[in-house]
Order: C-alpha cells, then structure tokens, then sequence
C-alpha cells in the first residue's frame, strides 16, 4: 500500500494535504503506518468524479451493478488474511475473533447485497403511478474505526448497489482496511469515479465533505456529539442524512430466567472488541433479589477474560484503540468510583504494554449518574437492581440512547411481551443471535435511519412517482415505448 495516495476517479493519487497522519498499533504502541491527509482541492475532485460518474452508474442495470459487487466480495477475500492483520493491529481485537466479525462477516455482507438486487422492487405500480426507487445521488461516507471495514461495507456496498456514486472518509485511526477495500473495487474493475477514497481527520476532511455543495447524502457512523454537528451542517443544504451513533444498551433479566446464560452473554455483549462496541450490553438489569447472584456470576465471568496479545489465539480481550480512550475510559471509572461505585471484578495484571483497561464491573451504581448512563466504549459493565418489570422497563428505555437491548425471560414468549416494549432498535429475546439482514439502527440519540440488509438499502433510494394516464395499462403495446 502506497500510503503517500488516496483513491481518486479511477486512479491512485498523491494526497495533497501537508499531514502525514500515524497509525499506532494498539498492542505494540508503535506507529505501523502513515497515510498522507486528503486536501480541500482532492475532496473536491473526489466529489467532482462522483458526480460526473453518477449519470452512467446510476443508469447501469442493477444486474450488472449486482455483478460488480459481488467482484468486489471476492476480490476482498483474496485479502482476508491482510484485512484480519491490520485490523487487529489497529483496533485491538484478537485476531481470531477478528478474521470472522471484523473481515467474514462484512465479505458475507458485500455477497448478501448483491444478492439483494433480485428482491428488491425497484418498480412497482400504485393506482396509475409508477413508483421507481432510484439513487439518491453523490453519497458522502464517513466511518468510524471500530469495525472498520464491517462500517464502511454497510454504507459503500448497499450505495453501489442502488446506484449512487461515493466518497469514503474511513477513520484516520484505522483506516488500512479502507485502502485495501480500495484495491478490491479497483481490481473489480469498478467504474471510474463511482468510488473515492480520501483520507485524514474529521474536521479538517470530513467537513469539507459534509459541507460539499455537490454531495446529495452524508451517511455517518460515528459518536453522537460528532453525528449532531454533521446533521446540524448538513441540514443548511437539506443533505440526506443517515447518522449511527452511541448507545448504552440493557440486558434486562427478568423474574424466573437463566442467570447464569444471562450474565454469560451480558458480559460477552459488553467485552466484545473491548468494549468499544456501539451495541454493547453495558448495562445489566436484574430483580433485587438476584442482585448478589449476579454480582458472584459477574466476578467470576469477568475473571475469564484474559487480556494480551491480539494475535495470541488464548487472548479474549484485547487493548483499546489508544491511550485517549485508555484514559476516558478510565477517567469514567474513577469517577464512578468516586460517587461510591463498588467493583465487583477481580483486580487483574495488565499486560506490559498496549492500552489496556481490565475487564470492569461496578456495582452500586446510580441509575443517573454518568456511568449509567454515557456510552463509556471500553470493557465497563454497570449491575443494576430493579424491583418489578414496569421499573426494569423503565430503567432498560431510561437513557438518551435507544440502539440495542437485550431480554432474558422464563420463556420466549414472556421476554418477548417486555421485547415489544424497549425503545431500541435491535433487541435480542433469551441470546438469539445478530442477524445482519434485520435493520440496524437506533432511537433518540443513537441516530437516524436503518442499516443492513434491505433497509438499509433503502437508505439510498429515493421514491419517485410517475403518474400515467390511466389508458397506458390499458394497452400494454404502449408499456414497450
Ligand atoms: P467519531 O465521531 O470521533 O468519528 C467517526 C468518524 O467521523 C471519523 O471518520 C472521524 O474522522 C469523523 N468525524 C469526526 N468529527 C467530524 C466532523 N466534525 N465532521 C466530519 N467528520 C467528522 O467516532 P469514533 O470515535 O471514530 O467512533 C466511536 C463512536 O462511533 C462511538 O460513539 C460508537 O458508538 C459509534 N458507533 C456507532 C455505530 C452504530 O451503528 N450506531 C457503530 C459503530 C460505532
């Protein structure tokens, strides 16, 4: 990888920008690479391809767009290994985990939506219109670096799919996969300009993105406070929107169900990635009268997350992102320890290096204090007691957020009775697990607007209705006009 360039109009480019931006490994603390920022003028151009793009891509029939994409899936699973490696090095997870959630799961996703052109309608008739779905246009995608490649695959593959043309700004904290994915579409033999990759921090390209009069749609995963100031900007023009924030997501165990799976789960929900997990169950709802059961189940669940070496098969947790999170993440415990939090995990080691925080579970938490409820994006979990369902509820849907719950009830059918009740929008019944087809997405301060699957392709369709005079379905002679 030539990390002096970014991918513009079909061709690799010198970046422009002064900033040669490092990317640290997460276990080592070294920097392993360095990609050269994008400047105002290479936004521009990256935009200006898009949209001189748009007109052929979007009129390419979907079969062949389909045909594209699936290039694409199979042009990236020639570089799984690559992508396994340098996404553990820069996010930090194992790399076993890694090869399957972070790289299997968004390749899968690149064939799913290619196979998704056969379902979709793109044209149906209501009354005497037609209503056809088409591209909404030159769509801005910016992506954060948790699961970078699963993020930028959720925005770049249903957008290519329908039709739109597209500039990606991946994380400037791990952004190597982004640049691999590069590689894959250009070796897919992608149209020129129908996908650009720029590089460098938020405000700096990111905005210029934002802010660029000849993007239609910004569609953005991110942190809230970022995801409010890019719907703020966005709206001066009437941009199209999509924003995937933050969450604090409850496991809400209810009177009478398996403890013991829930605390299993809860824990695995919280711990995956470290925490840094925007679904993460980060908060552990139980009666009153389990309150000391789970706090036992938790210390010792807790104590069977060894932490090391991301690329050590035996590691299950490995180190954050950097030492700016090691440190928030930490400053949030402190705090919480500090207003009278009791911690229910086991004192660990920390390995010598790498930015790591132990795997934590507080107990005595208040409901309104800030661990309870901000998005902490480390391995922090809060226990906390209700007495009744209403509070357990109540509790679960308290929070500014609303992107993911989980219930665990004596039977399915009583947890999914409180399931219908939660504010969020992906909740999983007694451990059933993630389905990359339902739509994915939150309420309040988690976003606006669904990914994956179907819905998320919707995402960047726009309806149209063509209203006929009612005689043209009379004579379908006429239909072949
Ligand atoms: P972030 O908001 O700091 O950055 C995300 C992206 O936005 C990066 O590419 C960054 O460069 C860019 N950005 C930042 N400020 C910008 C600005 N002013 N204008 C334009 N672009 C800007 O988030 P992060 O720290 O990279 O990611 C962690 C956050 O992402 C967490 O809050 C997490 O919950 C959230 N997230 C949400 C989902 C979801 O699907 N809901 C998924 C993953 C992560």
């Amino acid at each position: 990888m030539n990390q002096e360039q970014i991918y513009i109009d079909g061709a690799w480019t010198p970046a422009g920008g002064t900033a040669l931006t490092p990317v640290t490994d997460s276990w080592t603390e070294q920097p392993f690479a360095a990609y050269r920022s994008a400047c105002a003028a290479d936004v521009d151009r990256a935009v200006r391809a898009a949209r001189r793009a748009f007109g052929t891509w979007s009129a390419t029939p979907v079969a062949e767009r389909a045909a594209v994409v699936r290039r694409i899936a199979a042009a990236l699973r020639e570089r799984g290994d690559e992508l396994t490696r340098v996404i553990s090095r820069e996010v930090g997870m194992p790399a076993k985990l890694a090869a399957r959630i972070q790289v299997g799961a968004p390749i899968a996703a690149w064939d799913a939506y290619a196979r998704l052109a056969d379902e979709v309608e793109w044209e149906t008739r209501l009354g005497h219109s037609l209503v056809q779905q088409v591209p909404v246009g030159v769509v801005a995608c910016i992506t954060p670096w948790n699961y970078p490649l699963h993020q930028v695959t959720a925005k770049v593959a249903p957008a290519l799919l329908a039709g739109c043309t597209v500039v990606l700004k991946p994380s400037e904290l791990a952004p190597s996969s982004a640049f691999l994915l590069a590689q894959a579409i250009e070796q897919a033999g992608v149209p020129a300009g129908v996908f650009n990759l720029v590089h460098g921090t938020g405000p700096e390209v990111g905005e210029a993105l934002v802010r660029h009069a000849e993007v239609d749609m910004v569609s953005f995963t991110g942190s809230t406070r970022a995801g409010r100031h890019i719907a703020a900007l966005a709206g001066q023009d009437v941009k199209r929107v999509a924003l995937e924030l933050g969450g604090k997501s409850a496991a809400l165990v209810l009177p009478g169900a398996d403890l013991g799976a829930a605390v299993k789960a809860t824990l695995a929900g919280c711990f995956l990635n470290s925490g840094q997990t925007c679904s993460a169950t980060t908060r552990l709802l139980v009666p009153r009268d389990q309150y000391e059961r789970a706090a036992a189940l938790l210390r010792e669940g807790a104590a069977g997350y060894r932490m090391g070496d991301p690329a050590d098969g035996a590691t299950r947790l490995g180190p954050l992102i950097s030492a700016a999170q090691r440190q928030r993440v930490l400053g949030l415990v402190e705090q919480a320890l500090g207003e009278g939090a009791t911690r229910l995990s086991p004192d660990v080691a920390l390995p010598p290096h790498g930015f790591f925080v132990a795997p934590t579970v507080l107990g005595n938490v208040r409901p309104d204090s800030a661990i309870a409820q901000e998005e902490v994006f480390g391995p922090v979990l809060v226990l906390l007691p209700y007495e009744g369902v209403e509070e357990g509820v109540a509790l679960a849907n308290g929070t500014a957020y609303g992107l993911a719950a989980s219930v665990w009830g004596p039977t399915p059918a009583a947890a999914l009775a409180v399931a219908r009740r939660l504010r969020a929008g992906q909740v999983d019944v007694n451990g059933a697990p993630f389905n990359s087809a339902a739509p994915f997405g939150g309420f309040g301060q988690s976003g606006l607007g669904r990914e994956n699957g179907r819905h998320g392709l919707e995402e960047f369709l726009e309806p149209v209705s063509i209203q006929m005079p009612p005689a043209y379905f009379d004579t379908p002679s006429t239909n072949q006009e």
